[in-house]
């Protein structure tokens, strides 16, 4: 399962190296408003530095539609990454090219003309079999870099061999999203908590009513079926509702708030895990030894909706078990929550750590695995 890493690159001095990052950062006004993931690739960068090579760097922005649209130049990109890596060139967004997505031979060659090697420290990427992903080890002596390496050594043992009680708390929008992992997480994990949106799904499989909360009735076969396999799961028992003519994000347009139990009445959307619900889940995480957390409680973006993800965000910074955070939306919670530095790791991939959860294995590790040095 191993894949290569720096180490296993051969001398570099004075050789060119392709670096596949994931600078995929969030943009606002053509401003980068977080630069953490330029600054994840930092140890990679300067490791290949320091051994004398020639750093070409790569990467995709936003979801351009494979075509050069100016909305998703890497510019800004360029400019921090002149700043914290002087001497790394960066060429133009990948997605700019249709070949990319694709996986087109053709975008290959054009990505490796020139270079000697080849690193991918695009865990967040990795679970696409894209041209700059699963392209280049074909042809050059690959590895991981570091952050793509610490990824796996984290992830994959949270799937093969978690210290237990193992506990797994899923959150966010949708069960669709999540059902691959959920079911197979539910086989090694020893509990499983469920909040956010896709508790309604889980509670209307229940029997309970969900008023106008987010609910995926395709799905509630599946969570009666995971119900009813024998594994603990923890579903809420209260919840925070918005009254008729209320708007998420929006306190000013009205709408009452309240604390209910697990029953929605119409017209009323469930928008976070009750208080009791929050404590019950808090005894959980407490008692774990092993916790992954991957999706937010409640809308947390309204500060209304914000006080169970909050209370869990805490729990997991509190508790004594090794704790890994998952998800852009919950990587960004813990962040706003000033949790971030109290969890053991916050993975840089929100599906990336997810597929390598439920698969064990990514596009991009078995490229790697596939490479002329491995
Ligand atoms: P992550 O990025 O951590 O994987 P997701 O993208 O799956 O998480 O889900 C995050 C989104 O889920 C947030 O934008 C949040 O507002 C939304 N969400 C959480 N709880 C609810 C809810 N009860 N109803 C609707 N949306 C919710
Ligand atoms: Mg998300």
């Amino acid at each position: 399962m191993s894949v290569p890493s720096l180490e296993d690159l051969g001398d570099l001095d004075g050789k060119r190296v392709l670096l596949r990052a994931d600078f995929n950062v969030p943009l606002k006004d053509g401003e980068i408003t977080d630069d953490l993931r330029i600054r994840a690739a930092l140890p990679t960068i300067e490791w290949l530095q320091e051994h004398g090579a020639i750093v070409t760097a790569c990467t995709h922005l936003g979801r351009p539609k494979g075509e050069p649209d100016p909305k998703y130049s890497v510019a800004p990109v360029r400019a921090r990454l002149a700043e914290l890596a002087p001497g790394v060139e960066l060429l133009e967004n990948l997605r700019f090219n249709p070949g990319e997505t694709k996986n087109d031979p053709a975008f290959v060659q054009e990505l490796i003309a020139g270079q000697d090697a080849y690193v991918n420290d695009a865990f967040g990427a990795s679970h696409r079999a894209h041209a700059s992903i699963v392209g280049p080890p074909q042809f050059l002596p690959s590895a991981a870099g570091r952050l793509l390496q610490r990824e796996v050594e984290v992830l994959l043992p949270l799937r093969n061999e978690p210290k237990r009680p193992f506990v797994v708390i899923l959150g966010g929008a949708k069960v669709s999203d999540k059902l691959g992992v959920i079911e197979a997480l539910a086989e090694v994990a020893d509990s499983l908590i469920i909040g956010g949106g896709m508790a309604f799904t889980f509670l209307k499989a229940q029997g309970h009513h969900v008023g106008s909360s987010l609910l995926e009735e395709d799905q509630v076969d599946t969570c009666r079926r995971l119900l009813a396999s024998g594994i603990t799961i923890h579903i809420p028992s209260d919840i925070t509702v918005l009254g008729p003519g209320g708007k998420i994000g929006d306190p000013a347009a009205g709408g009452e708030v309240r604390q209910i139990g697990a029953d929605v009445p119409d017209g009323w959307m469930g928008l976070d895990i009750g208080p009791g619900t929050a404590a019950e889940f808090t005894d959980v995480i407490m008692d774990a030894r092993t916790v992954f957390w991957n999706g937010p409680m409640g809308v947390f973006e309204d500060p209304r909706f914000e006080a169970g993800t909050r209370t869990i965000a805490q729990a997991v910074a509190d508790t004594r078990a090794f704790t890994v955070v998952g998800g852009g939306d919950s990587a960004a919670a813990a962040k706003q929550f000033g949790v971030d530095h109290q969890v053991d790791h916050v993975s840089t991939g929100g599906g990336a750590s997810l597929e390598l959860l439920e698969q064990g294995d990514l596009p991009g590790l078995e490229a790697l695995r596939g490479a002329p040095n491995a």
